[in-house]
């Protein structure tokens, strides 16, 4: 798509915090509408993009025909390539199950959903088929993608930033790396935000005047933040997070008399690897991951299970999981498999310095992991005999397969199958913090609200800096790169006018 963006050019200038997806979609949509857009980001440019640079990129677009995936692909499927539809009212129902988000934003975003991924294929945006394993599966002569999760973008998360920073270039829209917006500048008049305020590296603070879009994130990376609002058993957790997403501008926008909105003591979680570093970035990116549990049984150090396994499809109960880790001894958890269920971890089990043990018996592992040896071979031998029945041939995490045990506490709902081939294998792990769910009110133009309801002119908000859409402990994969797109694109847009 050419446009000739001297001639759309309008005198507005708009400043955007951040270079994760949410900010480099509203500086997009910004230029394309004739602003002169300047971005800023506290990050240097080794470490760009910020969360949405370390994620598999994987999207939950409300897709209601196989003509849908091809359009945003730009090239037709494979014949043998069947897609599930996965449309808005299904979509709208799983996003909001906890009964307490904005139903309103939400079907704003799963609306857009679809159109805001295209705008951006449109200026240049590779998208591909998601081979995540728990999204797609082969029947004898097809692969099958399904659950709303079915296209990513080429490249993952580094591959989504660099197209959207090539996108934004190619435009004239320019980026300053370890520049930190440190305050909003209000108008004495009329109150509006009329600038921002950066600092760079060495302490130098100046000005900027325009519209100000916050793509800043949320402030899961500031354990005071977190400790306030969420509580001392999350402030003390790894970071699958970037380091940058401190709040300050969320709080910032506080002080001017922004609503505070969403689950402020809420937070995604997810099981990562026991030695995983304290904080995260590019070159961790999703390695430390361990949410393949489905295909074994989780304990604890007393050698007891804790949770349902197999309560639902992995992108829908790893944050469950990682929550019920948090009240264990150490807020660790143990993930066990016999040689049947290691058939079916993912890659990032096999990734570089994971932490694993193995033993031809059980109470061998239990001393090796520093468990109690007697409480897991008899979680084990209970686990076993509950079985109730259990296929090899239809082991697949395509669909739920009901394969559940009876007379065990708790449960596991599916895929429950006993483990009884040596060697045995585990995988000790912990939760890890990866973003927080509070944030500010917008409208539907990505305006930031105030306490009582009302404008706040001059600034936006867009992606996790927003509030509203996730509720703890309830979770679906897959959302937040495409809220950051919606409510970015409609931010951009707008602050352009
Ligand atoms: C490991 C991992 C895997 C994930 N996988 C997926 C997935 O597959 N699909 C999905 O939809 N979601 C996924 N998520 C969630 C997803 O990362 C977020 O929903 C999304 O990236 C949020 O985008 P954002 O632009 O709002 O924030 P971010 O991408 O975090 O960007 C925030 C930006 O603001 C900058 N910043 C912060 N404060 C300031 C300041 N004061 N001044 C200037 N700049 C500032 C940061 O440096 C950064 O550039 C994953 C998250 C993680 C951590």
């Amino acid at each position: 798509m050419k446009i000739d963006y001297e001639q759309n050019s309008r005198p507005g200038a708009v400043i955007v915090a951040g270079t994760g997806n949410a900010a480099l979609s509203a500086a997009i949509a910004a230029r394309e509408k004739g602003a002169i857009v300047k971005v800023f980001d506290q990050a240097d440019y080794a470490n760009r993009g910020g969360n949405s640079r370390l994620t598999a990129a994987v999207l939950r677009i409300a897709l209601e025909s196989s003509e849908r995936v091809e359009l945003l692909l730009q090239k037709p499927l494979a014949e043998n390539v069947q897609i599930e539809p996965y449309d808005s009212d299904l979509y709208f129902m799983e996003a909001t199950a906890s009964g307490k988000v904005d139903e309103q934003l939400i079907r704003w975003i799963v609306r857009n959903s679809y159109s805001s991924m295209y705008w951006l294929v449109k200026h240049g945006l590779e998208l591909e088929l998601s081979d995540h394993t728990y999204t797609t599966a082969a029947r004898i002569g097809e692969q099958v993608y399904s659950g709303g999760l079915i296209l990513q973008a080429k490249g993952e998360g580094e591959g989504l930033i660099n197209a959207e920073l090539r996108i934004l270039e190619a435009m004239g829209g320019t980026v300053q790396y370890e520049s930190r917006v440190v305050d909003l500048v209000r108008s004495d008049q009329d109150g509006a935000v009329i600038g921002a305020c950066i600092e760079d590296s060495c302490g130098k603070q100046w000005r900027e005047y325009g519209k100000v879009i916050l793509g800043s994130g949320g402030f899961e990376a500031n354990r005071q933040m977190v400790k306030e609002h969420l509580g001392e058993i999350f402030a003390g957790l790894k970071q699958r997070c970037v380091p940058y997403n401190t709040g300050l501008l969320t709080q910032k926008a506080l002080d001017l008399g922004a609503m505070p909105y969403g689950h402020w003591q809420g937070c995604h979680c997810s099981p990562i690897d026991v030695n995983a570093p304290d904080s995260a970035d590019h070159t961790i990116r999703e390695l430390t991951n361990r949410v393949s549990f489905v295909a074994g049984i989780i304990v604890n150090r007393e050698g007891r299970r804790f949770t349902d396994e197999g309560a639902n499809y992995p992108p829908k109960c790893y944050v469950a999981v990682a929550l019920d880790t948090l009240h264990q001894t150490d807020q660790l958890g143990f993930q066990i498999f016999d040689q049947q269920g290691v058939r079916y971890l993912d890659n990032y089990y096999q990734a570089k310095g994971v932490t694993r043990e193995e033993a031809q018996t059980l109470p061998k592992l239990a001393s090796q992991l520093g468990i109690n040896a007697q409480n897991l071979v008899e979680t084990v031998e209970s686990f076993n005999l509950a079985c109730q029945k259990y296929s090899h041939l239809d082991y697949s995490f395509h669909a739920l397969d009901a394969c559940h045990t009876a007379g065990v506490t708790p449960p596991k709902s599916n895929w429950a199958r006993p483990i009884t081939e040596p060697p045995y294998v585990a995988y000790p792990y912990t939760a890890g913090l990866t973003y927080t769910f509070g944030g500010l009110k917008i409208n539907q133009h990505a305006q930031v609200l105030d306490c009582n309801g009302l404008v706040i002119e001059g600034l936006y908000a867009c992606g996790e800096a927003v509030g509203g859409v996730n509720y703890m402990p309830f979770y679906i994969a897959g959302q937040g790169l495409v809220k950051g797109t919606v409510t970015g694109m409609h931010a951009g847009h707008h602050a352009a006018i």
